[in-house]
């Protein structure tokens, strides 16, 4: 008989970056599949609301964990929270990124994202494949994005950084495959959460975003279709018709929509 998604994936996940958007949304759907939490983010405040209502309405167990990804020693901080639980599922997807001309953007943020969107990432699934591998089942999901699969201009650091996660976990695809453990990129478009208003675009002003629980629904229906899953017909549409095109035209059109976008949906 196949296994139920709590019997494969549990009785643990471990969702970074959960204090809002689709992490939030991710934690929300797990816990109704009968998995018990561990949700990290720095917002303290969102992590406990989230716990309450989790524990309220699904009756499991979460753990709140206020944790900064770009600090140096949070795979440890992770590590000793969650020594005594059997993780079967990693779904990292805090993430950040910033628009504008790379030359013109604060380097102290950019190396918080590159800590956040690249290195948290890889030392996760180094440290929490391995007891999957033993147990013969699990799954990691990283939150890419559409950007990873493009060079954006006036996006370059966070589509590079993106680009970084999905050659990683679309390498960890065929490397955890044969232990029976599932690897998944997810690979959003235009998502309706905080992180498009931080980089100061108004949703208001964008058509045809997602929202950010048809996204996780959407990557954990199709956990096991990895490497690489784009949510949307209409997204998955737009990546194929920009990757037909030649590298030049590409690049350009890509920087020449991106530009456009920052104009036209700027928050006001
Ligand atoms: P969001 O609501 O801003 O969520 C980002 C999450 O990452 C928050 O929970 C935030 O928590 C956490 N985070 C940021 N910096 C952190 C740090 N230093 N340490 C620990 N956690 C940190 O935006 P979202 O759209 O849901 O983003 C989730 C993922 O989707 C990201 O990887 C993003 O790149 C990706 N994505 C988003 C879109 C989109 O259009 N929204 C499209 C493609 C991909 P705290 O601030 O509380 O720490």
């Amino acid at each position: 008989m196949k296994p139920s998604f709590q019997q494969y994936y549990g009785p643990w996940a471990l969702v970074t970056g959960a204090s809002s958007g689709i992490g939030a949304q991710f934690a929300e759907l797990l816990a109704a599949k009968g998995l018990q939490l561990v949700v990290t983010a720095r917002r303290q405040d969102r992590l406990a609301a989230l716990q309450q209502r989790l524990n309220a309405q699904y009756n499991t167990q979460v753990v709140a964990l206020e944790l900064d990804l770009a600090a140096a020693d949070c795979l440890e901080v992770l590590q000793q929270a969650t020594a005594d639980k059997e993780v079967g599922l990693v779904v990292a997807n805090a993430g950040l990124g910033f628009k504008g001309l790379h030359h013109t953007l604060a380097p102290a943020g950019l190396r918080q994202m590159l800590d956040v969107n690249v290195r948290a990432p890889t030392l996760l699934a180094n440290a929490f494949a391995a007891p999957m591998v033993s147990r013969k089942r699990g799954g990691l999901i990283f939150t890419g994005s559409m950007e990873g699969l493009f060079s954006v201009p006036f996006s370059a650091g966070y589509a590079a950084s993106k680009a970084y996660v999905h050659s990683l976990g679309e390498a960890l695809w065929h490397e955890l495959k044969p232990a029976g453990v599932d690897v998944l990129v997810l690979a959003p478009g235009a998502t309706d959460t905080e992180n498009l208003q931080r980089q100061g675009f108004d949703p208001q002003r964008m058509k045809g975003l997602m929202t950010p629980k048809e996204v996780a629904a959407l990557a954990l229906e199709h956990i096991a279709d990895g490497p690489i899953y784009v949510p949307g017909p209409q997204n998955r549409l737009t990546a194929h018709l920009i990757g037909c095109l030649p590298r030049r035209v590409r690049v350009s059109l890509v920087g020449k929509g991106t530009q456009r976008a920052m104009a036209q949906n700027r928050r006001p």
